[in-house]
């Protein structure tokens, strides 16, 4: 080892959490070294696509106890660094440089410039400014203890440093790297898709969406459900409701094979029974007008068509003529209806794993795992994922901060 190879800290990825890391760790340590490797020739492209090219930053959920809900995994490890730098740090960081940010809907934060370009060139300046290194186009291919030192093997040279931080992301040769140290990983699964369905018995209904109740049963007979709006797509469906199921269902549907029932429930804040009562009054209150012609729910047009249609109800049938069991079946529709789900496509705006280093084997109280001193994680490398909203990246910044945090001494 000379002094060529030699830093005080070497960070594994150039991405978000890598990045939040180095500028932290320069700041709180001028006079110490600190290299980020990444092996793509250029930083941060994921903060780069990411929210449409806006970047949702961060989520303005300011109590730690709401904020670590958004977690499906995760939830119980994020409390404690929450507490100790959440949304609001994150905020004020980006402001104090001159990159306000806005709330949007659902508490999302976005760069008041609308650009993700913003972010991405405020986080490469400061590394810049702080003398952080930058080696792009280096590709980390071991992970190795040489005495009291981590030897990092890559396509260039091999660096050595005592503390090292593994902000890699979703990357399976580290995860692989990792297990040979015998750091416990979680088989990562993706998580954050949308739903295929062939043949799509909606199909024709595609771009309109709606406020429902979704539901699935997983492979050990529980149900996980959502609410929120549910986009019809051309392959299947698509929006939030769907997103944030796929997410706390991400490791049951793998094991589904991703061959599911989706249950809809199209009229969330009535029972089975208010609906049914309300279809009955309808009947004896509406006699000769057609079906289609009374919407009583409000449904786009397109859609109570369907739905009639689907509870084996003619066109031009009229509300006197419906017996009890077309009551019930469009009672049923209304509340359940059932589409078979064969697969999952990905969500273009977003999308993480779940999985990745097991976190019992971490101290979140400064990052570093709990096998080998001076190995710390940051970001989507653990076992952490969340739904849509600024909450992954958040999970990238606290975690990262923490890491270099606890290196101030
Ligand atoms: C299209 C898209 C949009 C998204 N939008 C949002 C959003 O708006 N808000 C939000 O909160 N989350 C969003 N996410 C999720 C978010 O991008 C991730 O959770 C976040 O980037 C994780 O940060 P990270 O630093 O842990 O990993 P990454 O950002 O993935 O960075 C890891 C880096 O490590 C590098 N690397 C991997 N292996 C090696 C190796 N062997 N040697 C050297 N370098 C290596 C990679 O090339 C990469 O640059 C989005 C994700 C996608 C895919």
């Amino acid at each position: 080892m000379d002094e060529l190879n030699h830093r005080d800290f070497i960070i594994v990825g150039g991405g978000a959490a890598g990045f939040y890391a180095g500028i932290h760790f320069s700041k709180f340590n001028p006079n110490k070294s600190v290299l980020i490797l990444e092996q793509s020739p250029s930083f941060l492209s994921k903060v780069k696509v990411s929210g449409g090219g806006r970047c949702n930053v961060t989520n303005y959920t300011l109590d730690p106890k709401d904020l670590v809900k958004n977690y499906p995994r995760g939830h119980k490890e994020l409390l404690g660094p929450f507490y100790a730098y959440g949304p609001l740090d994150v905020i004020s960081f980006f402001e104090e440089h001159g990159i306000p940010l806005k709330e949007e809907d659902k508490g999302r934060m976005f760069p008041v410039s609308n650009s993700s370009a913003s972010i991405v060139n405020l986080l490469m300046e400061l590394a810049q400014k702080q003398g952080v290194q930058l080696s792009p186009s280096t590709s980390v291919k071991s992970i190795s203890k040489q005495g009291d030192y981590w030897k990092i093997g890559t396509n260039k040279k091999e660096y050595f440093a005592k503390n090292i931080l593994i902000a890699s992301g979703s990357s399976k040769a580290i995860w692989k790297q990792l297990s040979a140290l015998e750091i416990p990983i979680v088989e990562p699964v993706p998580s954050l898709f949308t739903f295929k369905v062939d043949p799509h018995p909606m199909g024709a209904l595609s771009g309109l969406s709606s406020e429902v109740e979704i539901s699935i049963q997983t492979s050990d007979k529980k149900y996980i459900s959502s609410r929120g709006p549910l986009l019809i797509t051309h392959q299947g469906f698509s929006g939030p409701a769907v997103l944030e199921c796929s997410a706390w269902g991400a490791r049951s549907l793998a094991d589904l094979n991703y061959q599911f029932e989706l249950c809809i429930n199209w009229l969330v804040d009535l029972s089975h029974q208010d609906v049914l009562e309300r279809l009955m009054e309808l009947k004896s209150n509406s006699g000769t007008k057609t079906m289609l012609n009374i919407n009583e729910f409000n449904f786009p047009k397109r859609l109570w068509e369907y739905l009639v249609l689907s509870a084996g109800i003619q066109k031009g049938e009229q509300w006197a003529q419906l017996n009890k069991i077309q009551l019930v079946n469009l009672a049923n529709q209304l509340n359940d209806t059932r589409i078979q789900v064969v697969g999952k496509s990905t969500f273009k705006e977003e999308f993480v794993s779940a999985g990745g280093v097991d976190l019992r084997s971490v101290n979140f109280k400064t990052m570093e795992s709990k096998i080998h001193s001076g190995l710390y994680f940051a970001g989507e490398v653990l076992n952490i994922d969340a739904i849509t909203g600024g909450y992954n990246f958040q999970n990238a910044w606290t975690t990262a901060y923490i890491a270099s945090s606890a290196l101030n001494n």
